[in-house]
């Protein structure tokens, strides 16, 4: 492979890595009846937008891909892509990060045949169609009861709306493409129909205000999450996440990304120890306006220094077993030159691919208690939806085109606005 180099990447020499900003992680007694055994990261999604196998590559008498024939002949392929979404299990609970539009197909690839049979929240990244389109789907992971109508009929009436933590602008595309989830979700009683239903909170999503992200405990699960901006096609901005399972189990989740801001770059270095990075890679050398390269995915690598990275978001371009063998040969050749480098395996993720991570410790005086730890960790602003019935104004922003880079268009033209209830996404490719 030939290297390429983004400027600015150098880990500063002499870093000294403290962990400042983030609060500690909840104590945890399992014996309160937590299920601690499957905790760990689950990748539901590891592809491309347009998945893969990529349509155009095989839906033709003169397919030629190798990649993507062999992601359409062979169930178990690892090149057999959804796109990316990653369950994060933790406690017995299931946090989700995005619902794209293969969402249906990774619940039954990846959810069922792991016993992933409901989701506890929602993390959402942005508004691309590879992100949210599934988000309907979601109703058949959630609990409801079925209430009598006073018609004789029955209702659906959710056990608990799902905690779903997204920005402004990704909540502004939910509310016109998906208008009638936004009003179940308002709703004060019991639904007609089955519907999912969502109770938000916002996230900031301004690179420059970093340090000062959005840190907050995941409603329920004892999660604390820090939402870090990056730019997916400057301006346009992704959420990645990190979170930790223990002390030095520490997540750099980065799945939309051409280029990480300089501060956010900072904050992430000031966490500590990283275990797993999770970052973005489109194609090996092919420049992308919205993604980075694996080439410089590596690059990061080198700059965080996890102990682990997993590249997802991959093109066919990259194929599995051939990727994995360059990239065990990069890190041979990146140990020769640097017998300090941390880094001990980088690797690409693939669908149904399950990493465990430890249990917090027992009763570790060191600990705090959750209630400590939430009020220390700012909570996102809760978005009280039933004040915003027949108020569009506070969730749609008027004379802007709803969740689209200027630079997803192969002009680098905007799109016109989204029309209310209808509209398709820009491509995010
Ligand atoms: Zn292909
Ligand atoms: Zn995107």
């Amino acid at each position: 492979m030939t290297e390429t180099h983004r400027p600015g990447l150098e880990r500063p020499p002499g870093l000294t890595i403290t962990r400042q900003h983030v609060p500690p992680r909840p104590a945890h007694d399992a014996a309160d009846g937590e299920d601690c055994s499957t905790d760990g990261i689950l990748f539901v999604g590891t592809g491309v937008s347009s998945a893969l196998p990529h349509l155009e590559h095989v839906l033709s008498p003169n397919a030629s891909c190798p990649t993507c024939l062999d992601a359409a002949n062979n169930p178990s392929s690892r090149n057999r892509r959804n796109n990316v979404s990653l369950l994060i299990m933790h406690r017995g609970k299931n946090i989700l990060i995005d619902v794209g539009k293969t969402f249906r197909d990774a619940a039954i690839r990846v959810l069922r045949p792991n016993a992933i049979y409901k989701i506890d929240a929602l993390l959402l990244t942005h508004c691309h169609a590879d992100a949210v389109m599934g988000i309907d789907d979601v109703r058949d992971l959630q609990r409801y009861e079925r209430p009598i109508g006073p018609d004789g009929k029955k209702r659906y009436l959710p056990v608990e709306k799902l905690p779903t933590y997204l920005s402004q602008k990704t909540l502004d595309s939910l509310s016109k493409q998906f208008h009638y989830i936004i009003k179940a979700s308002q709703a004060t009683e019991p639904l007609e129909r089955k519907v999912t239903v969502l109770d938000f909170h916002l996230l900031k999503d301004d690179p420059s205000a970093a340090p000062d992200l959005s840190t907050f405990e995941v409603k329920g699960t004892g999660l604390v999450v820090t939402a870090l901006p990056v730019w997916h096609g400057k301006p346009y901005v992704c959420l990645g996440f990190t979170f930790a399972f223990d002390s030095d189990e520490r997540v750099v989740y980065l799945s939309d990304v051409s280029e990480v801001p300089h501060d956010v770059r900072d904050f992430i270095l000031s966490l500590g120890p990283i275990k797993i990075l999770v970052i973005d890679a489109i194609h090996w050398e092919k420049q992308h306006f919205s993604h980075i390269t694996l080439q410089e995915a590596l690059q990061y690598v080198l700059l965080f220094q996890p102990e682990e990275a997993y590249f997802v978001g991959m093109m066919c371009d990259i194929e599995h077993d051939d990727a994995t063998e360059k990239l065990n040969q990069w890190l041979d050749d990146e140990r020769s030159n640097n017998s300090e480098l941390n880094v001990k395996k980088v690797a690409l993720a693939y669908d149904g691919l399950k990493i465990p991570l430890r249990c917090p410790p027992l009763n570790n005086p060191s600990s705090t208690t959750t209630a400590a730890a939430a009020q220390r960790a700012p909570s996102p602003v809760p978005v009280d939806a039933l004040k915003r019935v027949g108020q569009p104004s506070a969730l749609q922003t008027p004379h802007r085109p709803i969740c689209q880079s200027p630079g997803e268009t192969p002009e680098n033209t905007p799109l016109p606005p989204v029309p209310l209830g209808g509209g398709k996404e820009p491509p995010d490719r």
